[in-house]
């Protein structure tokens, strides 16, 4: 089995990551930066952003493990202590519960960005946004290629599932299970009043729909894909869909959506899970 580590610059990710190349080397697991089939992420949601981002030419051939070293984290799941655990599993040396290990996929967002240069496409694993660098902005939303709204405020987030739980929570979005393939759109600020209206509510489109976000003329955009900034020409739109790849997370052991919401946000603890 070749895996591949990403890790946080952090002192504590980087000794955990010794560790687990000295326990993956003792198991017979080969580093293989090129062509891993399992990457693990150590640090936190932030370090997996990055895997993701480094490997997205090859999210069909890898799936991907978190190890948090501060809070747990949505991807990064598995904690510092279970280190050995999880080495034990990825090389077989203990067998999972379940049919190991068992591949979850989780939907992505897609992204057309047309600009004057021509299209470029990008996959976000947690949302893409778009805000104004002077302040307010105005675009026009158009679903299916139908006038929406026009939308005036600080700007659009549009999420993943597995993304409803970052920047779209802090916006008031719904939390989505990864099951449901879909993206939602939270507004960032809307200037509501009787002059410009929006929905307010942040919208949840399946996956055989698409959002257009068309920007007013003359305004300086920062679009952003998960922690990357998109460098950007002169934006005509983007196009928003659920995209068809998915990407691929190793599970060796149970850890549902909800408990990983409930000890992030709510701090019940659970001797179950
Ligand atoms: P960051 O500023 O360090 O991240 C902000 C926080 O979001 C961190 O605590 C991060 O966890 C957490 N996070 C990332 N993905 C998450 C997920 N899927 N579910 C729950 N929490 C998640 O920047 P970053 O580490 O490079 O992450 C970029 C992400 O930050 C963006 O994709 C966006 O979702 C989020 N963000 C949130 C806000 C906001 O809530 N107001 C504003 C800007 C960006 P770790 O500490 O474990 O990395
Ligand atoms: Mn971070």
């Amino acid at each position: 089995m070749r895996y591949f580590v990403q890790t946080r610059s952090d002192s504590v990710s980087k000794e955990l990551t010794d560790k687990f190349h000295r326990l993956a080397a003792e198991r017979g697991l080969q580093c293989d930066e090129q062509t891993p089939e399992i990457v693990v992420s150590i640090g936190g949601d932030g370090t997996m952003l990055h895997a993701f981002h480094r490997y997205i030419e090859r999210l069909d051939e890898i799936a991907f493990v978190g190890i948090h070293t501060g809070h747990l984290g949505f991807y990064a799941d598995w904690q510092a202590t279970e280190l050995e655990d999880l080495v034990d599993l990825m090389s077989g040396v203990k067998k999972s519960d379940l049919l190991s290990p068992r591949i979850v996929k989780y939907p992505l967002v897609e992204l057309e960005i047309h600009t004057d240069s021509g299209v470029r496409k990008y996959l976000a694993l947690n949302e893409f946004t778009v805000r104004g660098i002077d302040g307010t902005i105005v675009a026009q939303i158009d679903i299916n290629d139908q006038l929406f709204e026009m939308f005036r405020g600080d700007g659009i987030c549009v999420s993943t599932p597995s993304g409803s739980t970052a920047y779209n929570k802090s916006l008031g979005g719904a939390m989505l299970h990864p099951s449901i393939e879909a993206l939602q759109l939270a507004e960032i600020a809307s200037i509501n009043n009787r002059v410009y209206r929006t929905l307010g509510s942040s919208l949840i489109l399946p996956n055989h729909h698409h959002c257009d976000i068309y920007p007013r003329n003359e305004q300086r955009l920062l679009l952003t894909v998960d922690h990357l900034s998109v460098p950007l020409g002169n934006l005509h739109y983007v196009r928003c869909s659920v995209a068809k790849q998915k990407v691929s997370f190793a599970r060796y052991r149970p850890y549902p959506f909800w408990n990983r919401v409930r000890r992030a946000f709510i701090g019940y603890e659970n001797t179950e899970d």
